[in-house]
């Protein structure tokens, strides 16, 4: 059973919203010496050996830091030490730090690669850094002008330079429903229901899921979800899409929302092939399945790490 927080949602710093828009201000905290400094560069970030998020004073990014082509975010503080998210042009050599012992490219460790072993509060910046970096990274432009756009709010808006259009517009996160449906079975007992996809580690299955649409409700994409990719037909009351938790997923911008949802039919259909399988199973055949990354044949859970896992956790010890 899953005690540790859910991964990326011990985020410890007070996102102090009410500084975004002195940027005078979040200046000086930038160059004042006391801020600490999460870079990403080529989608990676600076990691130890611990493992441990590292951190860098405004003095040793200065000489990379060019404002024309870094993006730079405040990210709000701890206590009273600012942190801020600084992404970097992509290219082949590192930045040049101005710090003694360099880094070398294999420093720079990619978020998936290495969340498994870092504390919670340090993935949990990440996940903010990466998410804000990466939505400055896809819109430089204007979607209503085409003009180029500036960041603005110490990096939490970002603004069309054209007068005429002006277009300001706000880092975003995709809702993604992701759901553990289950059903009472006359023979079997209580049984839920798993998918896998082809491109998954063999073996491995895991909750329903999928981007919630314009115009639909959460409990809706839950169930056109279900319906798409199972065929299996969620109720159509109230308590039978029940939501759980939320968990940010910055690969590149979504936030799961996860959900337990009652079904109502049982015959499985692959409708849009998006699985390449889906079963029901039993707790006891959920019990004996073992880790994702485990060697050898047989049925695998999802990461520890993801939200599908405490909803399976959470179901098999009846918390939910
Ligand atoms: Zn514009």
């Amino acid at each position: 059973m899953t005690s540790q927080p859910l991964t990326y949602t011990a985020n410890a710093l007070d996102r102090a919203t009410l500084l975004r828009g002195d940027t005078a201000h979040v200046q000086t905290l930038l160059t004042g010496g006391a801020a600490r400094i999460v870079l990403m560069w080529n989608l990676r970030h600076l990691i130890d050996d611990a493992p441990r998020l590292q951190t860098l004073s405004f003095a040793a990014i200065a000489g990379a830091y060019d404002p024309t082509a870094s993006t730079l975010v405040f990210l709000g503080l701890q206590d009273n030490t600012p942190w801020f998210a600084l992404g970097l042009p992509n290219s082949e050599a590192p930045p040049a730090l101005d710090i003694p012992g360099a880094f070398t490219a294999l420093d720079y460790r990619a978020l998936n690669e290495v969340v498994a072993l870092l504390p919670g509060e340090d993935a949990s910046i990440l996940a903010y850094a990466r998410a804000m970096i990466l939505w400055h990274h896809n819109h430089r432009h204007c979607g209503r002008c085409g003009a180029k756009t500036a960041i603005t709010e110490s990096g939490h808006s970002s603004t069309c330079v054209n007068p005429a259009c002006a277009h300001r517009t706000f880092p975003r996160t995709d809702p993604v429903v992701i759901a553990l449906i289950t059903r009472g079975d006359k023979q079997l007992g209580e049984v839920c229901l798993l998918g896998r996809q082809a491109a998954w580690p063999p073996g491995m299955y895991s909750c329903i899921a999928g981007f919630v649409e314009p115009g639909e409700t959460l409990e809706n994409a839950v169930r056109r979800e279900a319906a798409e990719e199972t065929g299996v037909i969620i109720g159509e009351s109230v308590g039978d899409v029940r939501y759980v938790a939320s968990q940010p997923w910055p690969f590149p911008a979504s936030i799961m929302l996860g959900f337990q949802a009652a079904a109502t039919s049982a015959a499985i259909s692959r409708n849009d092939l998006e699985l390449e399988d889906c079963r029901w199973f039993t707790k006891d055949e959920l019990r004996a399945f073992g880790e994702r990354n485990a060697a050898g044949p047989g049925f695998k859970l999802p990461n520890r790490y993801a939200i599908a896992r405490l909803l399976i956790d959470g179901w098999l010890v009846d918390r939910f």
